[in-house]
């Protein structure tokens, strides 16, 4: 018999341009994904992708969102934040400054995971925003970090595969 599938929703924050449709999709062609799970609507806003990790059974519902601002008015906020920026754009990684300082200013971190996420880094010599730099601002808002790139499909399984972790383990505690 099968258990009852654990559904979260996952809010994606990040500047215009950054990647995180790009990302959406390209976690729905990963391995760790169910067959059953692929085909789905595309137009949709909200796109949901089956894991099997460790045994068990999680889907994840990703929201696209420009700002924090609206899921965090949510009646039932995420039940994670991940928040990107492209280290070839510093205007995204401020942005993804001003984000995280929202959502502690609205105590959305304690009970829930944010990863920082910085895309693009196929880009190298375009750089504008160190991996120090990334590392730095997670730790100050105790957020997990990893560099990706979609384009070069680097470390976005193990994005998705962190995602869900993070938010297993917060579940554990509260
Ligand atoms: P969104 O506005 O955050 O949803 O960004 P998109 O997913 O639409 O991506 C914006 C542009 O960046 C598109 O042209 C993507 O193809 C490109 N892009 C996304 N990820 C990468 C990456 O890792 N490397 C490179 N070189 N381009 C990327």
């Amino acid at each position: 018999e099968r258990r009852p599938v654990a559904c979260h929703r996952v809010a994606m924050i990040g500047a215009p341009g950054v990647g995180k449709t790009a990302l959406i999709s390209q976690f729905q062609t990963t391995e760790c994904i169910n067959a059953y799970d692929r085909q789905r609507d595309v137009d949709s806003s909200e796109q949901k992708v089956s894991i099997l990790l460790n045994g068990e059974e999680s889907e994840l519902y990703f929201v696209n969102c420009t700002s924090a601002k609206e899921e965090i008015d949510r009646s039932e906020p995420p039940d994670a934040f991940v928040v990107i920026y492209s280290v070839v754009d510093k205007a995204s990684f401020q942005k993804a400054e001003q984000e995280l300082a929202r959502l502690l200013d609205f105590d959305m971190l304690r009970a829930r995971p944010a990863l920082l996420v910085g895309n693009k880094i196929d880009l190298a010599r375009s750089r504008a925003v160190s991996t120090q730099d990334g590392k730095c601002l997670a730790c100050t808002y105790k957020a997990k970090f990893i560099e990706v790139s979609v384009g070069i499909n680097h470390n976005v399984d193990e994005l998705l595969v962190g995602i869900l972790n993070q938010i297993r383990l917060k579940k554990q505690h509260y």
